[in-house]
């Protein structure tokens, strides 16, 4: 065999074999190898640690990522225990997080000690469903509108199609938005325990071809037209949600608030008026009032193999904090929550260990009940990350603990 990649690394180092053709004559490990040989002798450095990996890329090619000479890894830590009490996730969970900023793990950490002292994190899962919005174009406004009422009214023909591409994308609406000439269909399936973004693009697809079949003057300019929003922040996605639409609340007696945080519900209160919500109206942070939704959404999401990039608009939300006679009341709000616990990067072998370690690897019984555990997990995390950060930034110890735990330094 090492003769063999010897040989393929000869190719690619003459220019003779693409890097993308390695496959071709080699199997998924041994070219993955031979493609980081000759980037290092082309580049004349050497990527031992980029190379030594435990996965196995005949699991990965076709799914996962390609022209792979390697794996990036990331420290992984744990916060935890956390107790949830929601629809689908109940008991306590330690909760995986892989990160590079020192600090953020005992952040999460600690605000999840005194949501524990104080009972259980209550969740709700508001809604449900992955879209993707094709974008159609017609010779006149007056037949871009008489396409919309047709799909309307013909929805259960539309609903027939799609579902036939898949046993777990269920339709469960098409929303129309209309500019001039153009039509976006915006569909929302549910999809299961996936993500669904694959899913729901192949049963788009389908949807595409039959409507222009059936509605002639009708043409589909890209099965992705925008309105999805997929990987963007859009106020479609925040008034209809996207993925799960979820929320995670809890009450902290004072006396914890001032033996575990030192501060009190007051404080709390003015940091999150202040600086979530007035900070963020003055500065348009507009789909974000919180804190740091983007740090516990992004750590989760590497640790179990989610789509990174869709943290764009999974970490929109909103922190709402009230000062009950001393309690604090508290709860976060997360429209887009895109998450799975099958399909993607959930199969590979560090993700799904982390998504075991919360009980929610694989597909649920019945399908669905996983991916909506996870998310009512995560929003509990966020929860935790929200408490905690208001808390130190309500008693100015944030530069401190930045500067023990993210440059070592001793304060
Ligand atoms: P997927 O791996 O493409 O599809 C999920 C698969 O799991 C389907 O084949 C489904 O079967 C099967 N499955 C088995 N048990 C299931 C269960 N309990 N619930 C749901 N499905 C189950 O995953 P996906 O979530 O649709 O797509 C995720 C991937 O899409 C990620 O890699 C992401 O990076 C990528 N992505 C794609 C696009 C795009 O435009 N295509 C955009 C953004 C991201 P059946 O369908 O046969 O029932």
């Amino acid at each position: 065999m090492m003769d063999k990649i010897e040989e393929t690394v000869d190719k690619i180092v003459k220019g003779e074999l693409e890097l993308h053709k390695v496959d071709e004559v080699l199997d998924a490990n041994a070219a993955m190898v031979a493609r980081r040989l000759a980037i290092e002798r082309m580049i004349g450095k050497t990527f031992p640690s980029i190379g030594s990996t435990i996965i196995d890329y005949l699991d990965v090619k076709g799914r996962n990522a390609e022209n792979v000479i390697g794996a990036a890894q990331l420290p992984l830590g744990v916060a935890g225990p956390i107790s949830v009490d929601g629809d689908y996730a109940k008991g306590s969970f330690f909760i995986p997080m892989a990160t590079t900023e020192g600090a953020l793990i005992a952040s999460v950490n600690r605000g999840m000690k005194v949501l524990r002292l104080s009972g259980s994190v209550k969740t709700k899962i508001l809604r449900d469903g992955m879209t993707r919005a094709p974008v159609f174009t017609f010779d006149s406004a007056v037949e871009a509108f008489k396409f919309t009422q047709w799909v309307i009214s013909n929805i259960d023909r539309v609903r027939r199609i799609t579902e036939g591409t898949s046993s777990h994308a269920k339709l469960k609406g098409i929303e129309p938005l209309q500019l001039g000439n153009n039509v976006w269909l915006r569909f929302e399936f549910e999809t299961g325990d996936a993500m669904g973004m694959n899913m729901v693009t192949v049963a788009t697809e389908s949807a595409c071809s039959f409507l222009e079949e059936e509605f002639p003057g009708a043409r589909c300019v890209a099965v992705s037209g925008n309105a999805c929003s997929d990987k963007k922040q859009s106020f479609t996605n925040e008034l209809l949600g996207r993925g799960k639409s979820v929320i995670a609340e809890a009450i902290i007696p004072s006396q914890i608030l001032e033996k575990q945080l030192r501060t009190t519900a007051d404080k709390i209160e003015e940091v999150n008026l202040r600086k979530n919500w007035l900070g963020g109206a003055r500065a348009g942070t507009i789909f974000q009032f919180n804190a740091h939704f983007a740090n516990v959404i992004a750590a989760i999401f590497i640790a179990t193999g989610q789509d990174v990039a869709q943290v764009v608009e999974s970490s929109t939300g909103y922190t709402w904090v009230e000062n009950r006679k001393g309690n604090l009341y508290i709860s976060v709000t997360l429209p887009s929550l895109e998450v799975g616990t099958v399909g993607g990067g959930t199969r590979l072998p560090t993700q799904r260990e982390a998504l075991s370690m919360m009980g929610v690897d694989g597909g649920g019984n019945p399908p669905g009940s996983n991916a909506r555990k996870f998310a009512e997990i995560i929003s509990a995390a966020v929860l935790a990350g929200e408490l905690n950060l208001l808390s130190a930034l309500s008693t100015r110890e944030l530069g401190k603990a930045h500067l023990r735990l993210g440059r070592g330094m001793k304060t």
